[in-house]
């Protein structure tokens, strides 16, 4: 398939006039991204089926077209920039230094002086023999009698490696290729005002002060650079050329006419891409520079995975998040209001470094879709909820906003981004009634409760995004999981508690509601594992995620107790039930109605073993070693 692309044009204070001769583009134009995949800068592609689609989409959907290729985005960028001034002095990091500091590759990027380029030099290294020097150099104001000119002609190719310092000089119009990344440190503006950000110091870290190497290279036509990052070559058609590439191709017609494949006419300025197994047949006149990407080493993709995690201040955002730092991901968390900031588990990830917080909400599409758009995550795991069942009778609206339309905006922002993201719905198994157990993957769905119900929304929401998008989002029905960081508006926590001050020698009765509901109580260490493995299969399918055991809260309340060696009985029915000593007779725990809920799900477990077939996992806490994790034992 040949892809012709329409430029994304950038406009520049700096900007020469070149770039309106060749493009319909507006004054002030000074680069004309011809070939790009950036988000909301990507070139547009203008035939064929795909006519009207961006770069970046066709990439991330159709792999095939591009070799399945292993990077996340679109490799390269190709540039076409213009110069009406000299443009401020920069320098890119190399790799090392990329992904330590901001998690990205460094660039390598080449200029080809174009034919009405009216530039005679460029500035490429500085003459300095260290960061020390340069430094003084700065601190002096001469930098300007340290840059080395080199003397360029049309048709040369400069190759700019990562640590090369290096600026256009006024009136250049060159053709610029460079490795995808969005990382340029500035190293210096001319004092020009207005002041523009300098970036001092990771310049100083960066910079290559070996100014031996070559740089230039005349490019006469079939003239070819090599090198790890792409191949670079001039095609003179003469009359005819075929070109099979190995991988696809890109192309910028340089100069003259021709008939491409025998019926795309293609003339100078023209972007176009050779898909992968396409032959290229060009008659004509044309000259063409072509840009052979090349296939990244093992060593280059090692960029660490970006997670977000909606929801970081809960028990699951705080398991998650250990595990995913323990796994080497840099982990993005949302928090609601600032005093967030300072919780102890906050401090704790962020000491480990990787790990960032922002403050969003889920009923505000904005603030989600701005941080969406500055993290640019692989993995989101959607955990904020409003999770209290009985509180969702009470703000209904709210429960709704939150959780069936907070994931809706979630699914569109991955939509809209054209980003591979894949989403993580930690679901509930409220949308079972309880009263058909144990629930299977064929139970069906009968939610009781305003939570439920937008839980359920939630659900099929994702299964549609899913099937009509091609977006890997998967459901994981959790079942009931407690920890240590659970709060005491949830049961578990509520009872460690109280037998905790009983344990200390306090006069307390614990006071709950429906002793005979039937749960499980795994571990949420356990599922922070099972949430990251749902997101590690080739496939995006639903899971119920569950231990298969189940205990009533009156069980529960039995065994806390037994671990400060207090056995409880309970006596009576109803309200007047109580749950008393054995050895001493006292009342430690009796009924508060307050507590009752309407509709309380009468059993929830699960039998299903899908998730366990398909991933292997296994839980490796049950429900006496979750209470002595909870009591701290
Ligand atoms: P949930 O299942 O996610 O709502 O988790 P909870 O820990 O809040 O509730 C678990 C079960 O414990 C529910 O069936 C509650 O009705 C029952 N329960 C009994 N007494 C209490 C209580 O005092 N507080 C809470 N939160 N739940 C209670």
């Amino acid at each position: 398939m040949i892809l012709f692309l329409k430029p994304y044009f950038e406009l520049k204070p700096w900007a020469g006039d070149e770039l309106n001769k060749i493009y319909e583009c507006p004054n002030g134009t000074g680069e004309a991204w011809i070939v790009s995949g950036y988000n909301k800068k990507s070139s547009i592609i203008t035939n064929g089926i795909y006519k009207g689609k961006s770069l970046r989409w066709l990439y991330l959907n159709h792999p095939e077209l591009f070799g399945y290729p292993e990077e996340k985005e679109f490799p390269l960028l190709l540039k076409i920039i213009s110069a009406g001034d000299d443009l401020s002095i920069q320098v890119h990091p190399n790799d090392d230094y990329a992904l330590k500091t901001k998690n990205q590759l460094g660039k390598f990027e080449c200029w080809y002086f174009l034919d009405e380029n009216k530039a005679t030099d460029a500035i490429l290294g500085v003459n300095v023999k260290n960061a020390m020097e340069l430094k003084t150099v700065l601190e002096q104001g001469t930098l300007e009698n340290y840059l080395i000119r080199k003397p360029i002609t049309n048709g040369d190719l400069a190759v700019i490696n990562p640590g090369r310092v290096h600026a256009l000089t006024k009136g250049s119009f060159i053709l610029e290729a460079q490795e995808s990344s969005d990382i340029t440190y500035r190293l210096y503006d001319y004092n020009r005002l207005p002041k523009r950000e300098l970036h001092i110091k990771d310049s100083l870290n960066v910079i290559d002060y070996d100014n031996d190497r070559k740089i230039i290279y005349p490019f006469k036509d079939k003239a070819a650079y090599k090198d790890s990052h792409f191949d670079i070559i001039k095609l003179e058609i003469g009359k005819h050329l075929t070109y099979t590439p190995d991988t696809y191709l890109i192309c910028y017609v340089l100069d003259g006419n021709g008939i491409l494949n025998g019926k795309y006419e293609v003339k100078k300025g023209d972007p176009f891409i050779v898909t992968k197994d396409e032959k290229a047949t060009l008659d004509g006149n044309a000259k063409v520079i072509a840009i052979v990407p090349k296939k990244k080493g093992k060593e280059r993709l090692k960029m660490r995975k970006v997670a977000l995690i909606t929801g970081v201040i809960s028990q699951d955002g705080y398991y998650l998040s250990d595990l995913l730092l323990s796994k080497d991901y840099e982990v993005h968390g949302l928090i609601q209001t600032r005093s967030q900031m300072y919780s102890p588990i906050i401090k704790e990830l962020e000491a480990r470094g990787n790990f960032f917080i922002h403050c969003a909400d889920m009923t505000d599409t904005s603030s989600l879709n701005r941080v969406f758009e500055l993290v640019n995550p692989d993995e989101i795991y959607h955990l904020a909820k409003q999770s209290h069942v009985d509180l969702s009778f009470e703000m209904p609206e709210y429960t709704t906003e939150v959780n069936a339309i907070g994931t809706l905006r979630l699914l569109d922002a991955i939509r809209n981004s054209e980003i591979r993201t894949k989403l993580f719905n930690m679901s509930s198994p409220y949308l079972f009634s309880g009263d058909r157990y144990p629930q299977t993957d064929e139970t069906r769905f009968e939610p009781k409760s305003p939570f439920a119900v937008a839980e359920e929304y939630a659900y099929r929401i994702v299964n549609t995004y899913r099937e009509c998008y091609n977006i890997y989002a998967v459901n994981g029905i959790c079942y009931n999981h407690e920890s240590k960081y659970r709060n005491d508006t949830y049961v578990s926590q509520k009872i460690i508690n109280a037998v905790k001050r009983v344990k200390n020698g306090e006069d307390f009765v614990l006071e709950l509601g429906n002793l005979n509901a039937s749960r499980e109580w795994g571990h949420a260490k356990d599922y922070a594992k099972a949430m990251w493995l749902a997101l590690q299969l080739k496939e995006p399918t639903d899971f119920i995620i569950s231990t298969g055991r189940a205990y009533t809260v009156r069980d529960f309340v039995i065994k806390a107790y037994k671990k400060a060696n207090i056995d409880l009985v309970f006596e009576g029915t109803g309200l007047n039930e109580v749950g008393l000593d054995v050895n001493t007779g006292k009342v430690l725990v009796k009924i508060n109605k307050d507590y009752l809920r309407p509709n309380d799900a009468k059993v929830l477990v699960s039998s299903s073993t899908k998730f366990k077939d398909e991933t292997g996992f296994e839980f490796e806490h049950d429900i006496d070693s979750l209470i002595d994790s909870m009591m701290g034992e």
